[in-house]
C-alpha cells in the first residue's frame, strides 16, 4: 500500500539516491531521472520532447510529473509550441487519472525556484496531482511540508500501466 513519509527522510532518500548516481551537487535532478540516473517511482511515457513519470515521492498518490527532455528552465526557454505539448499532455494525464483513481479534480500546476533544492528544481516541469480531499487546498496539497507519498516498485508500476491504458 502507498505510504506517507516525513519530508525529513524523503530528502534524505533522494540525496543518497543522487550521491549513488554520481550526481555532483549543482546537477539537475530533473535531468538526471531523465537520464536515468536516479530512478523514479515509475516510468508513465517517454516522447522525443517530453517525460512523464511517477515521483517516487509524491505530493498524494498518483502525483505525476510531465518534464520537458531537454534541460530548459522557463516557458519563454520551451517556446510555445513545446509548452502546448506540455498542456496537451497533462489534459491527457488528468483524464488517465480521472478514470483510473477517480479523484475529486486533479490539480495542473508549474511551479520550480530559481535555485535547485532537493524537492524541486529549475528544469521546467509540470504536476498533475490527484485531489481527494474536498478541504484540500494548493499551499497544503503543493509541499512536502506534510509528508509525501511513496510506495513500492510494483505499485509504481502498477499505476504507471493503468493510467498508459487509460489513455
Ligand atoms: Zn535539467
Amino acid at each position: 500500500m502507498p505510504r506517507i513519509v516525513e519530508r525529513a527522510e524523503a530528502i534524505a532518500v533522494v540525496t543518497a539516491s543522487r550521491e549513488q548516481a554520481g550526481s555532483v551537487t549543482d546537477s539537475c535532478l530533473m535531468c538526471e531521472i531523465i537520464r536515468g540516473d536516479v530512478v523514479p517511482g515509475a516510468v508513465v511515457a517517454e516522447t522525443p520532447e517530453l517525460f512523464v513519470f511517477l515521483p517516487r515521492f509524491g505530493v498524494r498518490w498518483g502525483h505525476v510529473v510531465i518534464a520537458v527532455r531537454d534541460h530548459v528552465e522557463t516557458l519563454t526557454e520551451a517556446g510555445v509550441a513545446r509548452w502546448a505539448t506540455l498542456c496537451e499532455r497533462a489534459y491527457f494525464t488528468q483524464a488517465a487519472l480521472s478514470a483510473v483513481l477517480q479523484p475529486l479534480r486533479c490539480y495542473v500546476a508549474t511551479l520550480g525556484s530559481g535555485r535547485a533544492q532537493p524537492m524541486t528544481c529549475e528544469h521546467l516541469h509540470t504536476h498533475v496531482v490527484p485531489i481527494h480531499e474536498p478541504g484540500d487546498r494548493p499551499a497544503r496539497v503543493l509541499t512536502w511540508e506534510y509528508g509525501v507519498v511513496t510506495a513500492e516498485p510494483a505499485e509504481f508500476e502498477a499505476l504507471a500501466s493503468r493510467l498508459r491504458a487509460a489513455v
